[in-house]
């Protein structure tokens, strides 16, 4: 998990079109979200799925993975969806909420699922949001305390930990999202070991020849700051555990 900085101001055209205002005022006068075909396309317009593929740099919110656009029957671990934060079946006036959706890999999403608890109280629809229907994020989020992280909201990298690749956190909040995603998977965890052994190798290679390793970290760090890598939190906690990495 890392943090993504998502523009609230650069709403996609089609979350903001006739069409996909129709569908939002049946489901607020309904006071449900419909499971229908022409109620899930309006968040999963063109524009939609390109914007939050950039802000994403095309990896899942959750697992940092990159994900590939897969057709629907086609579902696998790596294929990409448009994830609603909040639930759409409880939150139905925010299933064409900007700062509602999120890039998610399929996985993810579907260990997700419905599941959102929270610490305070509950919000309920109210006339009034509409005039800010995309960007109710941050207010929620200081009125419900949900247990799930938000990604564009917080940051948690100094809240994890990676021994043998295995996604970890003393913080509760950070244990709920880790469980409701499935973050601990086996083919996540491989995938971080990999680039942990990758590194120790490089480490020990740098010792036996008893050379700098500065470069070396200084690479881990370039490797960091890029954005289109995968697993950015795991080289973040490689960079400030490498002393104590186990062998
Ligand atoms: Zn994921």
């Amino acid at each position: 998990m890392i943090k993504v900085s998502k523009n609230l101001e650069s709403i996609p055209a089609s979350l903001i079109d006739r069409k996909t205002d129709t569908r939002r005022n049946t489901c607020i006068r309904d006071r449900k979200y419909h499971q229908k075909r022409d109620f899930h396309q309006r968040y999963k317009q063109l524009d939609i799925k390109e914007a939050l593929q950039t802000i994403y740099h095309k990896k899942c919110a959750f697992c940092e993975q990159k994900i590939i656009e897969c057709r629907d029957n086609n579902l696998e671990e790596c294929s990409s969806t448009v994830e609603h934060y909040r639930p759409k079946s409880k939150y139905y006036w925010l299933a064409f909420s900007w700062d509602n959706l999120l890039w998610c890999c399929y996985r993810c999403n579907h260990n997700k699922g419905n599941n959102f608890e929270i610490l305070a109280d509950e919000v309920y629809y109210e006339e009034s949001f509409k005039e800010n229907i995309h960007s109710y994020a941050q207010q929620y989020q200081e009125f419900e305390k949900p247990k799930m992280i938000h990604p564009e909201i917080e940051s948690v990298l100094e809240k994890l930990s990676f021994d043998d690749g295995v996604i970890a956190s003393k913080d509760k909040r950070v244990q709920y999202t880790i469980g409701m995603c499935g973050l601990d998977r086996d083919s996540l965890n491989e995938k971080r070991q990999t680039i942990i052994d990758d590194f120790k190798e490089s480490l020990m290679d740098k010792k036996l020849k008893n050379e700098s390793i500065e470069i070396l970290l200084k690479t881990l760090l370039d490797a960091f700051k890029n954005q289109n890598n995968e697993f950015l939190a795991l080289r973040y906690w490689i960079l400030r555990n490498y002393k104590s990495l186990k062998h």
